[in-house]
Protein backbone atom coordinates (compact mmCIF):
# COMPACT_ATOMS: atom_id res chain seq x y z
CA UNK A 1 0.00 0.00 0.00
CA UNK A 2 0.88 3.33 -0.92
CA UNK A 3 1.52 6.16 1.60
CA UNK A 4 -1.06 7.78 -0.40
CA UNK A 5 -3.75 5.57 -0.31
CA UNK A 6 -2.96 4.68 3.61
CA UNK A 7 -3.27 8.56 4.26
CA UNK A 8 -6.06 8.49 2.50
CA UNK A 9 -7.45 5.67 4.12
CA UNK A 10 -6.70 6.97 7.54
CA UNK A 11 -8.91 9.79 6.22
CA UNK A 12 -11.96 8.00 5.47
CA UNK A 13 -11.59 6.24 9.02
CA UNK A 14 -11.40 8.93 10.88
CA UNK A 15 -14.62 10.68 8.63
CA UNK A 16 -16.50 7.21 9.35
CA UNK A 17 -15.83 7.43 12.61
CA UNK A 18 -17.16 10.74 13.60
CA UNK A 19 -20.11 9.92 11.21
CA UNK A 20 -21.27 6.94 13.47
CA UNK A 21 -24.82 6.93 11.30
CA UNK A 22 -23.09 5.64 8.12
CA UNK A 23 -21.55 2.82 10.20
CA UNK A 24 -23.59 -0.02 8.36
CA UNK A 25 -22.11 1.95 5.15
CA UNK A 26 -18.80 1.65 4.87
CA UNK A 27 -16.76 3.83 1.99
CA UNK A 28 -15.46 1.60 -1.04
CA UNK A 29 -11.75 1.93 0.38
CA UNK A 30 -12.82 1.01 3.99
CA UNK A 31 -15.49 -1.77 2.89
CA UNK A 32 -12.61 -3.33 0.84
CA UNK A 33 -10.29 -3.28 3.47
CA UNK A 34 -12.85 -4.48 5.95
CA UNK A 35 -13.71 -7.36 3.55
CA UNK A 36 -9.86 -8.37 2.57
CA UNK A 37 -9.66 -8.88 6.98
CA UNK A 38 -13.10 -10.26 7.67
CA UNK A 39 -14.41 -11.95 4.71
CA UNK A 40 -12.39 -15.03 4.96
CA UNK A 41 -13.38 -15.24 8.50
CA UNK A 42 -16.92 -14.43 8.00
CA UNK A 43 -17.52 -17.27 5.39
CA UNK A 44 -15.62 -19.82 8.02
CA UNK A 45 -18.19 -18.70 10.13
CA UNK A 46 -21.10 -19.44 8.20
CA UNK A 47 -20.02 -22.56 6.76
CA UNK A 48 -19.67 -23.95 10.47
CA UNK A 49 -23.25 -22.51 11.61
CA UNK A 50 -24.61 -23.47 7.91
CA UNK A 51 -23.78 -27.28 8.43
CA UNK A 52 -24.66 -27.34 12.18
CA UNK A 53 -27.78 -25.69 11.20
CA UNK A 54 -28.24 -28.48 8.25
CA UNK A 55 -27.66 -31.20 10.83
CA UNK A 56 -30.97 -29.73 12.58
CA UNK A 57 -32.87 -29.47 9.90
CA UNK A 58 -32.75 -32.57 9.25
CA UNK A 59 -33.30 -33.94 12.87
CA UNK A 60 -36.93 -32.50 12.08
CA UNK A 61 -37.19 -35.40 9.94
CA UNK A 62 -38.69 -36.62 13.61
CA UNK A 63 -41.17 -34.02 13.76
CA UNK A 64 -42.25 -34.66 10.18
CA UNK A 65 -42.76 -38.21 11.66
CA UNK A 66 -44.76 -37.33 14.71
CA UNK A 67 -46.97 -34.55 13.12
CA UNK A 68 -47.23 -35.12 9.23
CA UNK A 69 -46.84 -38.22 8.98
CA UNK A 70 -49.19 -39.11 6.16
CA UNK A 71 -46.57 -37.18 3.61
CA UNK A 72 -43.06 -38.50 5.12
CA UNK A 73 -42.01 -39.80 1.97
CA UNK A 74 -42.67 -35.99 0.78
CA UNK A 75 -40.69 -34.68 3.77
CA UNK A 76 -37.65 -37.49 3.29
CA UNK A 77 -37.38 -36.05 -0.32
CA UNK A 78 -37.79 -31.91 0.66
CA UNK A 79 -35.35 -32.39 3.35
CA UNK A 80 -32.95 -34.90 1.91
CA UNK A 81 -32.77 -34.48 -1.89
CA UNK A 82 -33.76 -30.78 -2.09
CA UNK A 83 -32.52 -28.04 0.51
CA UNK A 84 -29.54 -30.60 1.93
CA UNK A 85 -28.33 -30.69 -1.59
CA UNK A 86 -28.74 -26.95 -2.34
CA UNK A 87 -27.76 -25.99 1.65
CA UNK A 88 -24.22 -28.03 0.58
CA UNK A 89 -24.05 -26.44 -2.70
CA UNK A 90 -24.01 -22.95 -0.98
CA UNK A 91 -21.25 -24.59 1.38
CA UNK A 92 -19.11 -25.20 -1.42
CA UNK A 93 -19.57 -21.43 -2.87
CA UNK A 94 -18.55 -20.23 0.63
CA UNK A 95 -15.73 -22.17 0.92
CA UNK A 96 -14.84 -20.57 -2.37
CA UNK A 97 -15.01 -16.83 -0.70
CA UNK A 98 -16.91 -15.14 -2.52
CA UNK A 99 -18.05 -11.67 -3.58
CA UNK A 100 -19.88 -10.16 -0.02
CA UNK A 101 -22.50 -9.78 -2.35
CA UNK A 102 -23.06 -13.51 -3.62
CA UNK A 103 -22.04 -14.59 0.48
CA UNK A 104 -24.83 -12.65 1.99
CA UNK A 105 -27.14 -13.27 -0.63
CA UNK A 106 -26.43 -16.74 -0.49
CA UNK A 107 -27.65 -17.06 3.03
CA UNK A 108 -30.72 -14.99 2.34
CA UNK A 109 -32.05 -16.81 0.01
CA UNK A 110 -31.28 -20.16 1.82
CA UNK A 111 -33.56 -18.70 4.59
CA UNK A 112 -36.29 -18.19 2.83
CA UNK A 113 -35.53 -22.08 0.92
CA UNK A 114 -35.82 -23.32 4.56
CA UNK A 115 -38.63 -21.55 5.24
CA UNK A 116 -40.79 -22.51 1.73
CA UNK A 117 -39.61 -26.31 2.80
CA UNK A 118 -41.35 -26.33 5.94
CA UNK A 119 -44.43 -24.26 5.45
CA UNK A 120 -44.97 -26.46 1.88
CA UNK A 121 -45.30 -29.86 4.38
CA UNK A 122 -47.15 -27.97 7.12
CA UNK A 123 -49.61 -27.16 3.93
CA UNK A 124 -49.36 -30.21 2.12
CA UNK A 125 -50.39 -33.04 4.92
CA UNK A 126 -53.88 -34.04 5.45
CA UNK A 127 -52.81 -34.52 8.81
CA UNK A 128 -55.02 -32.83 11.70
CA UNK A 129 -51.30 -32.20 13.90
CA UNK A 130 -49.87 -30.31 10.56
CA UNK A 131 -51.10 -27.05 12.19
CA UNK A 132 -48.98 -27.80 14.77
CA UNK A 133 -45.88 -28.13 12.15
CA UNK A 134 -45.23 -24.60 10.84
CA UNK A 135 -43.67 -23.36 14.48
CA UNK A 136 -40.46 -24.19 13.75
CA UNK A 137 -40.46 -21.33 11.33
CA UNK A 138 -39.20 -18.79 13.86
CA UNK A 139 -36.00 -21.08 13.93
CA UNK A 140 -34.98 -19.71 10.64
CA UNK A 141 -35.55 -16.22 11.97
CA UNK A 142 -33.17 -16.69 14.66
CA UNK A 143 -30.73 -18.36 13.03
CA UNK A 144 -30.32 -15.48 9.80
CA UNK A 145 -30.53 -12.78 12.10
CA UNK A 146 -28.53 -13.46 15.48
CA UNK A 147 -26.39 -16.66 14.48
CA UNK A 148 -25.24 -16.05 10.99
CA UNK A 149 -25.59 -12.38 11.39
CA UNK A 150 -26.73 -11.22 7.95
CA UNK A 151 -25.81 -7.87 7.07
CA UNK A 152 -28.47 -6.02 8.53
CA UNK A 153 -30.23 -5.08 4.65
CA UNK A 154 -29.86 -8.49 3.78
CA UNK A 155 -31.36 -9.46 7.18
CA UNK A 156 -34.61 -7.40 6.67
CA UNK A 157 -34.97 -9.18 3.50
CA UNK A 158 -34.92 -12.71 4.85
CA UNK A 159 -37.02 -11.83 7.89
CA UNK A 160 -39.36 -9.92 5.19
CA UNK A 161 -39.63 -12.96 2.92
CA UNK A 162 -39.98 -15.66 5.70
CA UNK A 163 -42.84 -13.44 7.36
CA UNK A 164 -44.72 -12.84 4.37
CA UNK A 165 -44.21 -16.92 3.29
CA UNK A 166 -45.48 -17.51 7.24
CA UNK A 167 -47.97 -15.22 7.15
CA UNK A 168 -49.70 -16.75 3.29
CA UNK A 169 -49.47 -20.37 4.52
CA UNK A 170 -50.83 -19.80 8.29
CA UNK A 171 -53.85 -17.67 6.84
CA UNK A 172 -54.59 -20.49 4.75
CA UNK A 173 -54.16 -23.30 6.43
CA UNK A 174 -57.29 -25.91 6.91
CA UNK A 175 -58.45 -26.46 10.78
CA UNK A 176 -55.94 -23.64 11.97
CA UNK A 177 -57.93 -21.54 14.00
CA UNK A 178 -57.96 -17.90 12.96
CA UNK A 179 -57.62 -16.23 16.68
CA UNK A 180 -54.43 -18.91 17.12
CA UNK A 181 -53.10 -18.04 13.56
CA UNK A 182 -53.26 -14.14 14.52
CA UNK A 183 -51.29 -14.94 17.31
CA UNK A 184 -48.84 -17.33 15.22
CA UNK A 185 -48.19 -14.22 13.20
CA UNK A 186 -47.60 -11.53 15.90
CA UNK A 187 -45.08 -14.52 17.67
CA UNK A 188 -43.52 -14.16 14.30
CA UNK A 189 -43.44 -10.61 13.23
CA UNK A 190 -42.18 -10.21 16.75
CA UNK A 191 -39.30 -12.43 17.09
CA UNK A 192 -38.11 -10.90 13.41
CA UNK A 193 -38.48 -7.29 14.78
CA UNK A 194 -36.51 -8.01 17.81
CA UNK A 195 -33.49 -10.29 16.36
CA UNK A 196 -33.08 -7.37 13.46
CA UNK A 197 -32.72 -4.96 16.51
CA UNK A 198 -30.14 -7.57 17.72
CA UNK A 199 -28.75 -7.68 14.09
CA UNK A 200 -28.76 -4.13 13.36
CA UNK A 201 -27.34 -3.43 17.52
CA UNK A 202 -24.69 -6.02 16.92
CA UNK A 203 -23.90 -5.08 13.43
CA UNK A 204 -22.84 -1.16 14.37
CA UNK A 205 -20.98 -2.61 17.37
CA UNK A 206 -18.59 -5.03 15.19
CA UNK A 207 -17.88 -2.25 12.74
CA UNK A 208 -17.40 0.04 15.15
CA UNK A 209 -14.76 -1.86 17.00
CA UNK A 210 -13.15 -2.73 13.62
CA UNK A 211 -12.64 0.66 13.08
CA UNK A 212 -11.22 1.76 16.34
CA UNK A 213 -8.90 -1.21 16.04
CA UNK A 214 -8.48 -0.27 12.07
CA UNK A 215 -7.90 3.34 12.89
CA UNK A 216 -5.47 2.13 15.94
CA UNK A 217 -3.26 -0.09 13.82
CA UNK A 218 -2.83 2.62 10.82
CA UNK A 219 -2.07 5.51 13.70
CA UNK A 220 0.77 2.75 14.86
CA UNK A 221 2.11 2.50 11.59
CA UNK A 222 2.02 5.95 10.68
CA UNK A 223 4.14 6.67 14.07
CA UNK A 224 6.60 3.74 13.44
CA UNK A 225 6.90 5.03 10.13
CA UNK A 226 7.60 8.60 11.01
CA UNK A 227 9.90 7.27 13.80
CA UNK A 228 12.00 5.49 11.01
CA UNK A 229 12.40 8.14 8.20
CA UNK A 230 14.14 11.42 8.11
CA UNK A 231 12.31 14.14 7.77
CA UNK A 232 14.42 16.26 5.75
CA UNK A 233 15.19 13.63 3.06
CA UNK A 234 13.32 11.05 3.17
CA UNK A 235 15.87 8.29 3.55
CA UNK A 236 15.64 6.10 6.66
CA UNK A 237 17.55 7.27 9.78
CA UNK A 238 19.57 5.94 11.85
CA UNK A 239 17.11 3.10 13.41
CA UNK A 240 16.18 1.72 10.20
CA UNK A 241 19.83 1.69 9.42
CA UNK A 242 19.98 -0.76 12.73
CA UNK A 243 16.89 -2.75 11.12
CA UNK A 244 18.19 -3.11 7.86
CA UNK A 245 21.92 -4.36 9.45
CA UNK A 246 20.13 -6.70 11.88
CA UNK A 247 18.06 -8.18 8.89
CA UNK A 248 21.25 -8.66 6.86
CA UNK A 249 23.45 -10.06 10.22
CA UNK A 250 20.77 -13.09 11.03
CA UNK A 251 22.43 -16.27 10.09
CA UNK A 252 18.80 -17.00 7.78
CA UNK A 253 19.60 -14.02 5.53
CA UNK A 254 22.40 -15.78 3.76
CA UNK A 255 25.55 -15.75 6.50
CA UNK A 256 27.77 -16.20 3.29
CA UNK A 257 26.75 -13.69 1.23
CA UNK A 258 29.09 -10.55 1.31
CA UNK A 259 27.38 -7.19 2.79
CA UNK A 260 28.28 -4.09 1.79
CA UNK A 261 28.71 -0.26 2.91
CA UNK A 262 29.19 2.98 1.73
CA UNK A 263 29.77 6.10 4.11
CA UNK A 264 29.05 9.53 1.87
CA UNK A 265 30.13 12.89 3.40
CA UNK A 266 29.62 16.49 1.50
CA UNK A 267 33.16 18.07 1.09
CA UNK A 268 33.25 21.76 2.51
CA UNK A 269 29.57 21.47 3.34
CA UNK A 270 30.05 23.85 6.46
CA UNK A 271 31.51 26.04 3.91
CA UNK A 272 28.27 25.90 1.79
CA UNK A 273 25.89 26.35 4.63
CA UNK A 274 28.08 29.55 5.94
CA UNK A 275 27.70 30.89 2.51
CA UNK A 276 24.43 30.16 1.07
CA UNK A 277 22.42 29.85 4.33
CA UNK A 278 21.17 26.88 6.33
CA UNK A 279 17.98 26.55 4.08
CA UNK A 280 20.10 26.07 1.06
CA UNK A 281 21.87 23.40 2.59
CA UNK A 282 18.50 21.62 3.56
CA UNK A 283 17.91 21.45 -0.11
CA UNK A 284 21.16 20.79 -0.89
CA UNK A 285 20.73 17.44 1.34
CA UNK A 286 17.90 16.80 -0.23
CA UNK A 287 19.33 16.62 -3.78
CA UNK A 288 22.13 14.90 -2.64
CA UNK A 289 19.60 12.15 -0.84
CA UNK A 290 18.08 12.09 -4.21
CA UNK A 291 20.91 11.63 -6.20
CA UNK A 292 22.37 8.53 -4.07
CA UNK A 293 18.73 7.01 -4.02
CA UNK A 294 18.45 7.30 -7.98
CA UNK A 295 21.98 5.39 -8.30
CA UNK A 296 20.55 2.41 -6.35
CA UNK A 297 19.37 -1.19 -7.60
CA UNK A 298 16.19 -2.68 -6.96
CA UNK A 299 15.80 -3.97 -2.96
CA UNK A 300 18.95 -4.88 -2.49
CA UNK A 301 20.64 -1.31 -1.78
CA UNK A 302 19.20 0.81 0.82
CA UNK A 303 20.63 4.84 1.92
CA UNK A 304 19.94 6.18 4.56
CA UNK A 305 20.96 9.37 5.96
CA UNK A 306 23.65 8.47 8.65
CA UNK A 307 23.59 11.95 10.13
CA UNK A 308 24.04 15.64 9.45
CA UNK A 309 25.55 15.50 5.80
CA UNK A 310 26.68 12.06 6.39
CA UNK A 311 24.14 9.14 4.40
CA UNK A 312 25.41 5.67 4.32
CA UNK A 313 24.43 3.10 1.79
CA UNK A 314 23.83 -0.80 3.13
CA UNK A 315 24.62 -3.07 -0.15
CA UNK A 316 22.78 -6.59 0.13
CA UNK A 317 24.86 -9.71 -1.36
CA UNK A 318 27.54 -7.23 -2.59
CA UNK A 319 31.03 -7.42 -2.73
CA UNK A 320 33.65 -5.01 -2.37
CA UNK A 321 34.68 -4.34 -6.22
CA UNK A 322 30.94 -3.66 -6.48
CA UNK A 323 30.68 -1.92 -3.84
CA UNK A 324 32.92 0.85 -5.19
CA UNK A 325 31.75 0.52 -8.66
CA UNK A 326 28.95 1.37 -7.15
CA UNK A 327 29.73 3.94 -4.97
CA UNK A 328 32.13 5.59 -7.88
CA UNK A 329 28.75 5.69 -9.75
CA UNK A 330 27.14 7.65 -6.70
CA UNK A 331 30.33 9.99 -7.21
CA UNK A 332 29.70 11.05 -10.93
CA UNK A 333 26.05 11.21 -10.16
CA UNK A 334 26.37 14.09 -7.50
CA UNK A 335 29.38 15.65 -9.59
CA UNK A 336 27.27 15.85 -12.49
CA UNK A 337 24.15 17.67 -11.04
CA UNK A 338 26.78 20.50 -10.30
CA UNK A 339 25.26 22.30 -7.70
CA UNK A 340 27.03 24.86 -7.66
CA UNK A 341 29.16 25.60 -4.92
CA UNK A 342 31.48 28.88 -5.12
CA UNK A 343 33.33 28.05 -1.56
CA UNK A 344 34.48 24.32 -2.23
CA UNK A 345 38.51 24.03 -2.00
CA UNK A 346 37.57 21.22 -4.84
CA UNK A 347 35.63 22.28 -7.42
CA UNK A 348 33.30 24.98 -8.01
CA UNK A 349 30.37 22.31 -7.41
CA UNK A 350 29.20 20.12 -4.95
CA UNK A 351 31.32 16.80 -4.47
CA UNK A 352 31.21 14.38 -1.79
CA UNK A 353 33.47 11.97 -0.86
CA UNK A 354 33.03 8.23 -0.13
CA UNK A 355 34.14 5.28 2.18
CA UNK A 356 33.28 1.62 1.02
CA UNK A 357 33.70 -1.41 3.46
CA UNK A 358 32.72 -4.86 3.12
CA UNK A 359 31.75 -8.23 5.17
CA UNK A 360 30.22 -11.17 5.31
CA UNK A 361 28.06 -11.65 8.39
CA UNK A 362 29.46 -15.29 8.95
CA UNK A 363 32.70 -13.51 9.38
CA UNK A 364 33.93 -12.36 12.97
CA UNK A 365 33.66 -8.91 12.17
CA UNK A 366 30.46 -7.01 13.41
CA UNK A 367 28.16 -4.72 11.90
CA UNK A 368 29.45 -1.91 13.85
CA UNK A 369 33.37 -2.75 12.67
CA UNK A 370 31.81 -2.64 8.97
CA UNK A 371 30.38 1.01 9.77
CA UNK A 372 34.01 1.72 11.18
CA UNK A 373 35.95 0.56 8.23
CA UNK A 374 33.83 2.55 5.80
CA UNK A 375 34.25 5.59 8.12
CA UNK A 376 37.93 4.93 8.23
CA UNK A 377 38.13 4.53 4.23
CA UNK A 378 36.00 7.86 4.13
CA UNK A 379 38.31 9.62 6.40
CA UNK A 380 41.52 8.54 3.82
CA UNK A 381 39.20 9.45 0.81
CA UNK A 382 39.04 13.10 2.83
CA UNK A 383 42.73 13.20 3.19
CA UNK A 384 43.42 11.90 -0.18
CA UNK A 385 41.99 15.28 -1.62
CA UNK A 386 38.26 14.41 -1.30
CA UNK A 387 35.89 13.93 -4.65
CA UNK A 388 37.26 10.12 -4.39
CA UNK A 389 35.88 7.06 -3.63
CA UNK A 390 38.02 5.17 -1.00
CA UNK A 391 39.58 2.34 -1.28
CA UNK A 392 40.53 2.92 -4.97
CA UNK A 393 39.64 0.68 -7.59
CA UNK A 394 42.82 -1.17 -7.24
CA UNK A 395 42.95 -1.67 -3.82
CA UNK A 396 39.46 -2.83 -3.18
CA UNK A 397 40.26 -6.59 -3.33
CA UNK A 398 42.06 -5.90 -0.35
CA UNK A 399 38.95 -5.19 1.63
CA UNK A 400 39.60 -7.68 4.59
CA UNK A 401 42.99 -6.37 5.60
CA UNK A 402 41.43 -3.26 5.49
CA UNK A 403 38.62 -4.12 8.01
CA UNK A 404 41.31 -6.23 10.05
CA UNK A 405 43.59 -2.51 10.39
CA UNK A 406 39.93 -1.08 11.92
CA UNK A 407 39.71 -3.91 14.87
CA UNK A 408 43.37 -3.47 15.89
P1 LIG B 1 34.55 18.00 5.04
O1 LIG B 1 34.81 18.22 3.61
O2 LIG B 1 35.82 17.69 5.78
O3 LIG B 1 33.51 17.02 5.31
O4 LIG B 1 34.09 19.41 5.64
P2 LIG B 1 32.66 19.84 6.07
O5 LIG B 1 32.60 21.30 6.11
O6 LIG B 1 31.65 19.18 5.18
O7 LIG B 1 32.53 19.15 7.48
P3 LIG B 1 32.10 19.69 8.85
O8 LIG B 1 31.86 18.47 9.71
O9 LIG B 1 33.06 20.70 9.36
O10 LIG B 1 30.73 20.43 8.62
C1 LIG B 1 29.54 19.76 8.36
C2 LIG B 1 28.48 20.79 8.29
O11 LIG B 1 27.24 20.23 7.87
C3 LIG B 1 28.22 21.47 9.59
C4 LIG B 1 26.76 21.78 9.58
O12 LIG B 1 26.52 23.14 9.49
C5 LIG B 1 26.23 21.12 8.33
N1 LIG B 1 25.02 20.36 8.56
C6 LIG B 1 24.88 19.24 9.29
N2 LIG B 1 23.58 18.85 9.29
C7 LIG B 1 22.90 19.75 8.55
C8 LIG B 1 21.52 19.90 8.17
O13 LIG B 1 20.67 19.12 8.53
N3 LIG B 1 21.21 20.96 7.40
C9 LIG B 1 22.13 21.84 6.99
N4 LIG B 1 21.75 22.82 6.21
N5 LIG B 1 23.41 21.75 7.33
C10 LIG B 1 23.82 20.71 8.10
MG1 LIG C 1 30.75 15.17 8.14
MG1 LIG D 1 31.51 17.09 5.13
Amino acid sequence: MTEKSKDQLRDHVERQLADKGSLLTFSPMVKARYEEETGTARCRHLVICGLFALALYNVFLISDWRLIRDISDQALIVRLAVVTPLALLIVAILLRNPSPFVREASQTSISIIVTASVLYLSSTSDSPLAIYHHFGVVLVILFANVVQQLHFPYAVAASIGTVALYVGVVLNLDNFPGEASLTAIMIMIGAAVFTLIANYTLERQLRLAYLLGLRDRLRKEELEALARIDPLTGLGNRRQLDRRLDALWTPTAGASTPVGAILIDVDHFKAYNDNYGHPAGDLCLKRIAALIAGELRGTDDVAFRFGGEEFVVILARTDMMDGVRIAERIRKAIEAAAIPHAYSAVAPYVTVSLGVSGATPESTVTRDEMILSADTALYAAKRNGRNQVWPPRGKAAASVTHIREVRR
